[in-house]
């Protein structure tokens, strides 16, 4: 998945650019800028590549997914529905804006249930927001159907599944509002940032001010914009953008070499009728960042991964074992261990996590392994892989 492996003499000449006017943020300093502006170019790169209306940089997918929740209106005791399996910014976004998140089981997808989704719609809750992990998707049709049915905001978290579609259509690009993040281990990085994308103009719109302290962006003089409401600063620097410029003109690139090494990967692991493979949606397409499979059962799933990770295949992870994308690690949101007072309504509102169990997503993380595609492999080095992977997994079964 990481652009930062093929980072090389295109993104070094996009932030040159920057470094020889000395601009490094993106709003004003017009007359300095030798006509550089790297955040509106990306921007514009992709709202093509994603083929959406519009695009609001910020600074990382959290940002991205904080925005996303505010200029949609999710605010104090409103209740958000996510996944067990995801990364820890999805409930820190939610928490972020006073939301209450609603941490519901995933499905063979390794993502939202939409059963378990429907299951726990209240009159609190807000949104629904799925999280593309490892590069493939959520039963969109089934979920975009939930929220019209309730009224509900639909929230894709695409941070990791850049390039993957739905229906022909890119992920991020088919809910209400979608989020990407650019930092050093995505698929196209920025070193750190992230983008906020939408079709409603009415979101764009908050977006572009609340991501930089509410300023209208009228006029031409930054000093005397005026604040329609209350921002922050999510603020993406042109260095930073500069670099995703040039990644995001390599997606396609990254994307058929990562394509072609997962198929190398999945066609060996399909060989063993023991290994499954996690479900894809009809209609979609993984970006492929990852290769995800199952095992029979968790203790063969913990012998094959320490397997790996003694024979030095890198980059496989059991999340079942892993801090900081499964439910089971999270005992600081558990116990909710904050550095200053929270809401009572957040409070009272995550009181079930002392007891909820979730014992489909347990069997399911428990039985999987998602292995990174890395874009630096050499064709040999995948075969090698695969050839390596196969026995690992025979030997343990
Ligand atoms: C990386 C990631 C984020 C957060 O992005 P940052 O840029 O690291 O803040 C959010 N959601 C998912 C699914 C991610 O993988």
């Amino acid at each position: 998945m990481p652009g930062f492996e093929l980072f090389g003499d295109q993104e070094r000449k996009e932030v040159n650019d920057v470094l020889e006017s000395g601009v490094l943020m993106r709003y004003g300093f017009d007359a300095m800028r030798n006509g550089h502006w790297k955040a509106k170019e990306l921007e514009k790169a992709l709202e093509s590549r994603l083929q959406v209306n519009h695009v609001q940089l910020v600074s990382s997918g959290t940002a991205a997914v904080s925005v996303a929740l505010a200029v949609a209106g999710v605010g104090a005791g409103d209740e958000v529905i996510m996944p067990t399996f995801t990364f820890v910014a999805s409930f820190e976004a939610i928490i972020a804006v006073g939301a209450i998140p609603v941490i519901v089981d995933i499905d063979s997808t390794l993502t939202l249930d939409p059963e378990a989704v429907e299951a726990a719609i209240t009159s609190k809750t807000k949104a629904v927001m799925p999280v593309h992990m490892c590069g493939s998707m959520a039963n969109l049709n089934a979920l975009s159907a939930i929220c019209k049915a309730h009224d509900l905001i639909l929230v894709e978290d695409a941070c990791q599944a850049i390039g993957a579609t739905y229906n022909g259509k890119p992920l991020g690009s088919i809910g209400d509002v979608g989020c990407f993040s650019f930092d050093f281990v995505k698929t196209i990085t920025c070193g750190e940032g992230g983008a906020v994308v939408t079709n409603k103009a009415r979101y764009f719109k908050n977006a572009d001010h609340y991501s930089d302290h509410g300023h209208d962006h009228e006029g031409k003089d930054r000093g005397a914009e005026t604040h329609p409401f209350l921002g922050y600063n999510f603020r993406i620097s042109e260095l930073h953008a500069a670099v995703g410029l040039a990644q995001v003109r390599r997606l396609d690139e990254f994307l058929k070499i990562q394509r072609s090494h997962f198929q190398i990967l999945r066609n060996a692991l399909s060989e063993i009728e023991a290994v499954t493979f996690r479900t894809v949606p009809e209609g979609g397409e993984e970006s492929c960042a990852f290769l995800s499979f199952f095992l029979p059962d968790l203790e063969t799933t913990r012998k094959v991964d320490n397997a790996f990770k003694e024979a030095g295949i890198d980059g496989c992870f059991h999340y079942y074992d892993n801090n900081w994308h499964y439910l089971r690690k999270w005992e600081h949101l558990v116990n909710l261990k904050t550095l200053y007072s929270m809401s009572s309504e957040i409070k009272n509102g995550l009181q079930y996590l002392k007891d909820k169990k979730f014992t489909q997503s347990d069997d399911l993380i428990g039985r999987n392994i998602s292995c990174l595609i890395k874009l630096s492999w050499t064709k040999d080095e995948v075969e090698d892989r695969a050839k390596h992977m196969v026995e690992i997994i025979r030997r343990n079964l």
